[in-house]
């Protein structure tokens, strides 16, 4: 990342400088804090074990007596074990292992009487010229039907391969050629409904009266004429003879992603074009920033809003952007400019306070300049004055990023710093949890071990030799243990707080320290702890307190920063934030089921607005080996630009290489502190709602407590008035941050967007990736408060909508048994289908309600890239590979009916990874794999590929380490045999199949999607 140069502006709010601007977005309100405050009773405390070093016990009278260190200990024996530790793990798969077969027999008529068409548009559609508008016209050209092959009637679900396999290759003009048209159609797609999913959990219900609504753009008024529930009544589904839709012949993600490789792949995107639509994300393409901001910074879900409220509200389009202020830019792009103008700071708009850009039109000979975003004419500084060319272009216009780039940095004066102060280094926190679990587990020795190479490694300033980032240690159980770790020290010293309730940091001094400087004693305190709890018995732990320990210690230091916490149970100890188990599975698929979502309100809610406050992000390590309410444990990380990673009932042997490179990516990531962002637009339109990991005090200010590389926030627009098509949309991103080194700058991101009164723009400028990262936030954020069967309802409604509307006001007229769908949003349906199908959407009780608040939280904080490739993994064929080609194994469809008895694939979604290893798979390939001469010979649980010396196991494993290179996260891989029990996790990610634990195939719900619409064109 460019850490190096940028530059900040002034605040956010429109306060004068010097004051109120910054308090606006720091909650500054002294409400009573919860804890955090000295005083009060002493209380007792029991000492716990420890080792060589000298243990120092504090509590509050002493501190604030000012007594300095109180008595050296001699530490008492460990009580003996005595709890339990919970309930014996369960295995990783017991909640998904044997849902048994999915119920079958009311598919078998499934696919009857579709026929398949093509529209072919024109034949030959040029491909969009890569660097300008996407101008294609839109014809629709007649289309071509063909005669669907003859299906044998009924003999198994469609999910099974057989069936679905054509017994005939397709005609050579059929309809996947057209994927460059304007519109893909197919026709024969309205007959009958297919089959319906099983009923109950996870099947689509019968919508609810009343229950219609949307996500993004402009509430419909209920959709009384959407009834057909997903599953359709078997009764209306008698039909023409029943022949086959082939699968090959329905939009395909990776045709999608292949043809869009092959367009622009390797190519240089330059922005220079208001409107442009960019490669897809999961193309290979080089930027070159002319004067809008890198699509790795922003997308959108389009790139031409509608002139309208009334044409949006027609569409019911979402108009959102997803801004991941902080992306890394691969080498050979230019990192960010910083631009520093002094004392004077960034020059704003002195009405809507937009900072200088390239959309600032400079008149009048240079002296004055008219806002693009409200249209204001100001005054230029004095010292910010240069003459104008012929053009009407200031000469300076290439020397200043701020008037020719799209993103760029601003050096901050103090008016942006809290108290007019400048910002102290941040600095990162670790904090172990040493109970019985951790250090049984040998989890503890693992951190500490890790530590010492990793805090070489901690980011730094471009050019910097070291890291500026101060790091602290503490340790806890139902206490916590400080360690004061000043280089000045022959040992370090451990200073207990027992009193959890009144959470105080014991020492300021030798807390927080330069790593460089206190390596001696650090390495020390590292190769101690494990030691120092060996024979710990404690089984309790305390979670809030630890947090606020980490905002005291913060606060204390007048800094911002991280807290890596490793925590590996529900706290229970008698403590703020104490949790009980409030898990239940009666309440999955009731309106109740919202609960298990929902934070537990109080000390956490308190708690991450003390965060924010403060520039405290949390990241959370989770080891747990039962449920552990990660809704309400994730709640701060969730709100303070944080990740919380998840390992149940870990083992060092099986997942100890997998949290490590999560903790080594985590640690290292390029990251901002302390900040704060705002999204101007220009007249028209305004930004109304946001969703991510981060916290908001008012309507406009996105907080938090640290953005980083993979932080997605995504931002939804509406319109205020009528959007002119000549001068476009224009919004600017600014985010105000510390950096690493801890200089106060602001990051500025602009991009401008076309507007048109034709639909049609709009629907070709869409891109899907974007679309489905704004409908997994706005679902995953509305089923805190409806059930989820509504927000499931609303999702295919308004997919029928969008798809509707398309066909009545962009495509010519053709026979409404014809699907015609917008080319650039063709496998939305397969991406909305598999995000219905996820675990928080689905309401299944097999599932952990762990693993789908986890899931829910996750997405709220990801960009395209991630939502993406979470919602379509990537199935990659290994059997054919070629070893000695560069080129990267293409991915075939994720659907059963590419799996065979002989093949092997890798899949991924970065978050999990498998290898799928055929029953009939060839012997050789599996010696040359795994050194045994057949699958049954494979030992089970195994999580890594043998280094074996020769071109194949070469091979995949650079593949496998290319892709966990590229992931945010890191990702276990899983190896599973076919017909295996554990094959049932792999399947869950054939995201075209039918759910395993409810949710309709890929071509089940496109039919039915279409029914929708055609009811919806009646
Ligand atoms: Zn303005």
């Amino acid at each position: 990342m460019s850490q190096q140069g940028y530059v900040a502006a002034p605040p956010y709010s429109q306060a004068q400088p010097g004051m109120g601007a910054y308090q606006g977005g720091f909650g500054s309100g002294p409400t009573q804090p919860l804890y955090g405050h000295y005083g009060g009773p002493p209380q007792a405390f029991s000492a716990p074990p420890a080792g060589k070093m000298h243990l120092i016990v504090l509590n509050r009278t002493f501190f604030l007596s000012a007594i300095t260190v109180v008595m050296i200990f001699s530490y008492p024996a460990p009580p003996a074990v005595s709890a339990p530790y919970g309930q014996p793990p369960h295995s990783l798969y017991n909640s998904m292992a044997s849902p048994g077969p999915p119920p079958t027999q009311q598919l078998t008529n499934q696919m009857s009487s579709m026929n398949l068409g093509s529209h072919v548009q024109g034949l030959q559609s040029p491909p969009p010229p890569v660097s300008s508008v996407v101008q294609q016209p839109f014809q629709t050209p007649p289309p071509l039907t063909m005669a669907p092959p003859q299906m044998p009637p009924g003999l198994q679900s469609p999910h099974m391969s057989p069936l679905m396999s054509p017994p005939q290759s397709p005609p050579a003009s059929m309809p996947m050629a057209s994927q460059s048209m304007a519109g893909t159609s197919m026709a024969g797609m309205g007959g009958p409904f297919p089959g319906p999913p099983p009923p109950g959990p996870g099947g689509f219900q019968q919508p609810g009266l009343g229950s219609a609504g949307q996500f993004g753009g402009y509430m419909a008024g209920p959709q009384q004429n959407m009834p057909g529930a997903f599953p359709g009544a078997p009764s209306a589904m008698a039909g023409p003879p029943q022949k086959k839709l082939d699968p090959d012949s329905i939009p395909s993600i990776t045709h999608v992603i292949e043809d869009d490789q092959v367009k622009q792949g390797g190519q240089v995107f330059t922005t220079n074009i208001r409107g442009q639509v960019p490669p897809l994300v999961t193309t290979d393409f080089t930027v070159t920033d002319q004067g809008n901001a890198s699509p790795r910074f922003i997308r959108c879900t389009t790139y031409s809003l509608p002139c309208t409220a009334d044409l949006a509200k027609q569409c019911q389009v979402p108009l959102a952007a997803i801004i991941k202020p902080f992306a890394s830019l691969p080498k050979n792009e230019t990192p960010l400019y910083v631009v520093n103008h002094g004392d004077t700071g960034p020059v704003r708009c002195n009405r809507c306070k937009a900072y200088m850009c390239p959309y600032m039109q400079f008149i009048d000979g240079g002296r004055r300049y008219q806002c693009g975003f409200c249209n204001c004419v100001n005054e230029v500084p004095v010292f910010y004055f240069q003459h104008l060319d012929h053009m009407g272009r200031r000469v300076d216009f290439y020397e200043r990023p701020e008037l020719s780039l799209g993103s760029y940095e601003f050096v901050a004066t103090l008016d942006y710093c809290k108290n007019n102060k400048p910002p102290n280094s941040p600095a990162y926190i670790f904090m172990i949890d040493v109970s019985y679990n951790n250090i049984k587990s040998g989890l503890v020795k693992l951190i500490c071990d890790e530590l010492k190479t990793l805090l070489e490694k901690l980011p730094r300033e471009e050019g910097m030799e070291t890291s500026a980032i101060k790091v602290g240690f503490v340790t806890y159980n139902k206490v916590l243990h400080f360690y004061n770790v000043k280089s000045a020290l022959a040992q370090p010293q451990m200073m207990v707080v027992s009193d959890t309730a009144e959470m105080f940091v014991p020492l300021l001094d030798g807390f927080l320290v330069n790593y460089q400087d206190s390596r001696a004693v650090i390495y020390n305190l590292l190769d101690q702890i494990p030691d120092m709890f060996a024979d710990t018995a404690e089984s309790e732990t305390v979670f809030a307190p630890v947090i606020q320990a980490g905002v005291e210690a913060f606060k204390a230091a007048e800094c911002s920063g991280k807290l890596f916490i490793f925590h590996s149970s529900m706290p229970t100890a008698e403590a703020p934030g104490k949790l009980k188990n409030r898990d239940d599975k009666k309440l999955v698929n009731t309106d109740k089921e919202k609960t298990l979502f929902q934070p537990q309100k109080g000390v956490y809610e308190q708690l991450s607005k003390d965060c924010v406050a403060s520039g405290c992000c949390v990241d959370l390590f989770l080891f747990p080996s039962q449920y552990t309410d990660i809704a309400t444990m994730a709640d701060v990380p969730s709100h303070t630009g944080g990740s919380v990673y998840k390992y149940s009932n870990f083992q060092i042997e099986t997942d100890g290489e997998h949290f490590l490179r999560d903790l080594r990516k985590d640690v290292q990531k390029s990251i901002g502190f302390d900040a704060i962002m705002r999204v101007r637009t220009s007249t028209g339109f305004r930004a109304t709602d946001f969703f991510g990991g981060m916290y908001m005090n008012n309507t406009t200010d996105v907080e938090m407590a640290a953005v980083d590389c993979d932080n997605g926030v995504t931002v939804e627009f509406k319109h205020d008035d009528t959007l002119s098509e000549e001068t476009g949309a224009l919004m600017q991103c600014a985010l105000l941050y510390t950096t690493i080194g801890g200089q106060r700058r602001l990051r500025i991101h602009n991009l401008s967007l076309n507007c048109s009164s034709q639909l049609s723009e709009l629907y070709k400028s869409c891109e899907t990736d974007s679309l489905i990262n704004f409908f997994a936030k706005s679902a995953y954020r509305a089923i805190l408060n409806q059930p989820l069967k509504n927000v499931r309802e609303i999702l295919v409604n308004q997919t029928a909508h969008m798809l509707a509307c398309y066909r009545k006001n962009c495509a010519s007229p053709s026979a409404a048994s014809q699907l015609i769908l917008p080319d650039a949003m063709k496998v939305f349906p397969v991406y909305m289908n598999s995000l219905m199908k996820t675990a928080p959407l689905v309401g299944s009780t097999e599932l952990s309600t762990d693993d789908r608040a986890h899931q829910r939280l996750s997405v709220m904080a990801m960009g395209v890239e991630d939502t993406q490739l979470l919602l379509y993994p990537r199935l990659i064929p290994l059997h054919n590979i070629d070893v000695n080609s560069e080129k990267p194994a293409t991915p075939v469809r994720c659907s059963e009916e590419r799996l065979t008895d002989s093949g092997i694939f890798l899949l991924e979604n970065g978050q999990s990874m498998f290898l799928w290893l055929g029953q009939a798979s060839s012997p050789d390939f599996i010696q040359s794999l795994f050194n045994v001469p057949s699958l049954a010979h494979l030992q089970g649980h195994m999580c890594a590929l043998p280094e074996l010396d020769n071109p194949l196991s070469r091979k995949v494993r650079s593949i496998i380490s290319g892709l966990l290179e590229k992931r945010s996260n890191s990702m276990k891989l899983q190896i599973v045999r076919q017909k295996d029990k554990p094959e049932m996790l792999f399947r869950q990610f054939l995201v075209e199949d039918k759910g395993l634990h409810g949710g309709a195939s890929y071509m089940d719900f496109l039919c039915y999607v279409h029914r929708e619409i055609r009811q919806l064109l009646t």
